[in-house]
C-alpha cells in the first residue's frame, strides 16, 4: 500500500491510501471499518494520531479498511497538498557512510562499524517545497537516500525478530548538507549538527510505502538536477543493511513509532544552486522533488 500525509483545501491534515492517483481519506476508511467491526473509533486524522494507535497502524487493519473503498469519495492529486510523512514527536537518525563508493568519494575509509548522527525535525520540508542555499554556505550538496519508517518501537532489549517486525514503511530523503561546513567542523572536531540542520535541508516524502508491499534489497536510487543524472545507485551496495542498522542503533536509542532512519547516500552527491530542481527517485517508491533558492545577500 502506498500511503500519503496530506492537507486538504480546508486545512485539514489527513493521512490517504493512494490507488490510480486517487486518495482514499484513512479517516472516511476507518470510520465504516470501526462501525462494521463494532469497535470504538480511535483518533486516525494525522500522523500523529496515526503511529499512536497502534491497532490502526497495523497493515491488516489497513488492508480491511481499504477494501471498503467503494464506499468513499477519494481526492484527486491535484485537490490536496502534500505533507512530509513526520508526527511532530518524530526523530530522525541519519547514517553516514553506507556505500563505500561514497565514502571513497569524499576521502573516507568505510566504516568497520555504522556512525550516525541525527537530523532535525524542523529541517523537514515536503515534496515540491523549496531548499535554501544559507549565504554563509558554499557548497550545498544534494544526498539521496532512502529513508525508513518506524512502525514499532525498538530499545536495547529488543532482539533481531524485533527489528524485522518494526518497520512500518519506506519514504525518500534528500539529506541535503552544507559540505564546507561539514568539511570544516570536522577538521576542528566539532559535530556536524548546522551543517545538516538548516531549515530546508531535509526534502522528505512524498509518499511511504508500507512494508508489506516493499523489499529494500536491491532497489535503484537516482538523483538528478534539472533533468541531469547526477547519483545512481542502488541498495544493493549497502555496506550494512537495515536490520543490522535498526539492531546496532536501538543499543544506544530507543526507535519510536514514526521515528526515521535514513539509510545513506550512494556516490554522485554533487552542489546544488540558486534555481536548480533536485529530484531523487527510488524504484517502487516514487520520486521525491524540491526547488533550490539562494538566501539573498544582504
Ligand atoms: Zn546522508
Amino acid at each position: 500500500m502506498k500511503l500519503i500525509h496530506f492537507q486538504t483545501i480546508n486545512h485539514q491534515k489527513r493521512i490517504g491510501i493512494i490507488e490510480n492517483q486517487w486518495i482514499y481519506d484513512l479517516r472516511d476508511l476507518l470510520t465504516l471499518w470501526t462501525q462494521q467491526k463494532d469497535k470504538p473509533l480511535l483518533p486516525c486524522s494525522t500522523w500523529d494520531d496515526f503511529f499512536q494507535t497502534r491497532s490502526y497502524s497495523n497493515f491488516q487493519t489497513l488492508r480491511e479498511a481499504f477494501e471498503l473503498k467503494s464506499y468513499v469519495q477519494p481526492y484527486e492529486m491535484n485537490q490536496i497538498q502534500i505533507l512530509a510523512p513526520i508526527s511532530s514527536r518524530s526523530k530522525i537518525i541519519a547514517v553516514g557512510r553506507n556505500y563505500a563508493s561514497h565514502a571513497r568519494e569524499l576521502g573516507n575509509v568505510a566504516p568497520s562499524e555504522p556512525f550516525y548522527f541525527a537530523k532535525l525535525p524542523s529541517s523537514v520540508i515536503a515534496h515540491q517545497e523549496t531548499i535554501r542555499l544559507p549565504k554563509e554556505s558554499h557548497r550545498v550538496d544534494h544526498e539521496g537516500e532512502l529513508a525508513v519508517v518506524i512502525g514499532k518501537k525498538l530499545n536495547r532489549h529488543s532482539t533481531k525478530d524485533d527489528v524485522l517486525n518494526s518497520i512500518f514503511g519506506y519514504t525518500i530523503v534528500n539529506d541535503v548538507t552544507a559540505r564546507d561546513l561539514q568539511k570544516s567542523a570536522s577538521e576542528k572536531g566539532l559535530p556536524w549538527t548546522r551543517a545538516k540542520n538548516y531549515d530546508t535541508f531535509c526534502p522528505l516524502g512524498p509518499i511511504v510505502v508500507t512494508a508489506d508491499s516493499f523489499q529494500p534489497q536491491n532497489k535503484r536510487i537516482r538523483v538528478t538536477v534539472n533533468g541531469e543524472e547526477r547519483q545512481n545507485g542502488n541498495t544493493r551496495d549497502f555496506i550494512f543493511d537495515i536490520p543490522f542498522l535498526l539492531y546496532f542503533i536501538s543499543r544506544h536509542i530507543t526507535l519510536e513509532c514514526g521515528d526515521l532512519l535514513l539509510t545513506g547516500t550512494p556516490e554522485g552527491v554533487s552542489p546544488l544552486q540558486d534555481g536548480d530542481v533536485v529530484s531523487v527517485e527510488i524504484e517502487a517508491i516514487g520520486t521525491l522533488t524540491n526547488f533550490v533558492k539562494a538566501e539573498n545577500e544582504e
